[in-house]
């Protein structure tokens, strides 16, 4: 159950042990207060009461409120720190799995849809809080009550309290069947959760595609569906949840009948008195509670259960992306690229998007690669920061094989700015210092000037105008120019740059052209290419095709020597049979 799935996030309690131990010291001395009240009135009952004597039931009666008085006191001081320990481990615990999903490579983003993400980091960790705070106490209120209480009943009339356990037993049996339906249900519950949360999270994102081609009614009808199943789920978790409440809570009442038969049997022999009666059948009204409670706590700790092993899904994969042992930091670097016999497939996928590709980028040289779309141009330029991992061959950073390198390292040395300008809701300065914390002004003048994005003084507050999704919306090519000053911002000596100009115009884009020629002197530049103009940055040209370079020279050389570099670069592209694509 939700103890046992636990074990692992136990680790996250240990620093609140001082406050652990608080409340778990008030619970028991609440139990305590709790536990004596019956005995008290036992004794009220049969001393003063019975024997008239008035003089003793004051402070008889004064020692009872204290009692009450000091359970009071005690639920609080448990409820307080049992809550602020459970919320401190929440947060920690939230802040590791984001830590976590960070670390992770971006193949396993590729292949996990961000509303089951969203769903175990919000939902999925607030109900492992719910039950550490809540559930666990009940459970403990719940079991070391019981266990006092038999006791005390079994010090009052031992045959009595073994018929009190006989009726209780059937609890067993009713939580085994429960927890063998409730698992289910509970797993199904949470999984559509992050289902509901997927549609809508795709909705935000995709809200003008959406309104442009008119499936807002689709959109609905997709979203109604997953609420409805998830309704339906729901209700068969409460149908369940009610069930063992109704078979729980018979329970007590059936034990209150049989200890009044048999206590009154018991009484009218002599051998209990009234007083040890009434104590006898409190103690069967504080089992109660307990008893509602367990119906409670077996829902939550299987809600708790199901949680952890949707949190463990996530935990237990390794980021396979990551510093080998042994793997070492590169100081400077000179910027020679080697791609070696590169294969590569994406994972859970059998196609070969790269396969014995060869290429080497001299430090300072730039080598625009061309080919037709799909033919795996971005995927060559991912493999060079580690955003995936080769299968074959090798990827090599001054004749160091970029998976021995400290990936931060690795990445600090590389410049990237790929097809789609992510920008992030922060100001524009930090998202322009995003990759390289400390730069100077001048640095960043000078980065904002090659990409020519002098828009970004024109903004409302200048550099500190929050963009991105909550903040003031660029068009496509300030977003992408943006992105551009991001990646030569702290003059990388290895820039790797996917189609950086296709959404600004011509105008910009030779001014843009003309700057990034000078930066691009000093720099290894892999630039990828679908317009003939941009390819006047580069030196050199590889053509790709087949997954493997098929051809490289200038540009110059290629237009004459090369039938597919020719058509690809040119008006001609539709009419010219370009051979059978991979
Ligand atoms: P374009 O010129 O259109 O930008 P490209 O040459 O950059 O194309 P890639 O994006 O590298 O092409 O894609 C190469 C192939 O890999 C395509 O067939 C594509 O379907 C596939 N592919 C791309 N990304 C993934 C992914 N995350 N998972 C599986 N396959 C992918
Ligand atoms: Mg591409």
């Amino acid at each position: 159950m939700g103890l046992l799935a636990l074990r692992r996030y136990i680790p996250y309690m240990r620093p609140y042990l001082g406050l652990v131990i608080v409340f778990g010291l008030a619970q028991l001395g609440s139990l305590a207060a709790a536990a004596s009240i019956p005995k008290v009135i036992q004794l009220i009952i049969d001393g003063p009461i019975a024997h008239h004597q008035l003089t003793e039931l004051r402070p008889m009666a004064a020692l009872l409120v204290l009692i009450g008085l000091l359970e009071f006191v005690l639920v609080y001081v448990r409820r307080t720190y049992s809550g602020t320990a459970s919320l401190r481990m929440e947060t920690d615990l939230r802040n590791d799995f984001y830590a976590h999903l960070q670390d992770l490579q971006v193949s396993f983003h590729d292949n996990w849809q961000s509303g089951q993400l969203l769903s175990r980091a919000i939902s999925d960790i607030g109900t492992v809080r719910r039950f550490v705070s809540f559930g666990l106490i009940w459970f403990l209120q719940t079991v070391v009550t019981s266990a006092v209480v038999l006791v005390l009943m079994w010090s009052l009339d031992w045959k009595l309290a073994i018929v009190v356990a006989i009726c209780m037993l059937p609890i067993v049996y009713f939580s085994n069947k429960f927890h063998s339906k409730y698992k289910l249900i509970a797993r199904r519950l949470q999984d559509q959760q992050g289902d509901l949360t997927t549609v809508i999270e795709e909705m935000a994102t995709g809200v003008r595609i959406i309104k442009a081609f008119g499936r807002m009614p689709l959109m609905q009808k997709r979203f109604e569906d997953q609420a409805r199943l998830l309704r339906a789920t729901s209700l068969q978790g409460i149908r369940a949840r009610a069930i063992l409440w109704t078979q729980i809570n018979f329970l007590p009442n059936l034990s209150l009948v049989a200890v009044l038969l048999l206590g009154g049997f018991n009484v009218v022999q002599g051998s209990l008195t009234i007083g040890g009666l009434i104590a006898f059948m409190n103690y069967v009204f504080m089992l109660t509670w307990p008893m509602d409670a367990i119906g409670w706590v077996l829902a939550m700790s299987e809600e708790c259960q199901t949680a952890c092993e949707r949190l463990n899904e996530v935990l237990d994969s390794r980021p396979e992306i990551a510093d080998r042992p042994g793997a070492r930091a590169m100081e400077k670097s000179r910027g020679r690229i080697e791609f070696r016999g590169v294969g590569f497939k994406y994972p859970k996928s059998d196609e070969w998007i790269l396969r014995n590709l060869n290429l080497v980028v001299e430090p300072g040289e730039t080598v625009g690669i061309v080919g037709r779309t799909g033919s795996g141009k971005t995927t060559l330029a991912y493999l060079l920061p580690r955003l995936y991992d080769v299968e074959e061959g090798q990827v090599l950073l001054d004749g160091v094989d970029v998976r021995d390198l400290h990936l931060r390292s690795l990445r600090s040395h590389i410049g990237v700015a790929f097809e789609d300008p992510i920008l992030f809701s922060a100001s524009v300065h930090e998202n322009l210092v995003m990759g390289r914390p400390i730069v100077s002004d001048e640095e960043l003048k000078r980065a904002i000037d090659v990409a020519q994005a002098g828009f970004v003084w024109d903004l409302p507050w200048g550099l500190e105008t929050r963009v991105g999704e909550q903040g003031y919306t660029l068009s496509g090519g300030q977003r992408q120019r943006l992105a551009l000053a991001r990646a030569v911002l702290g003059s990388p000596p290895v820039l790797v740059l996917d189609d950086p100009l296709s959404s600004v115009d011509v105008h910009t884009e030779a001014l843009i052209e003309e700057s990034l020629a000078s930066v691009l002197e000093g720099v290894t530049g892999l630039l990828v290419v679908h317009r003939p103009s941009t390819l006047a940055l580069a030196d050199r040209v590889a053509l790709i095709d087949g997954g493997t370079v098929i051809a490289t020279g200038t540009h110059t050389e290629l237009m004459k020597s090369n039938d597919l570099y020719r058509a690809l670069l040119s008006q001609e592209y539709e009419g010219v049979p370009l051979g059978s694509p991979r």
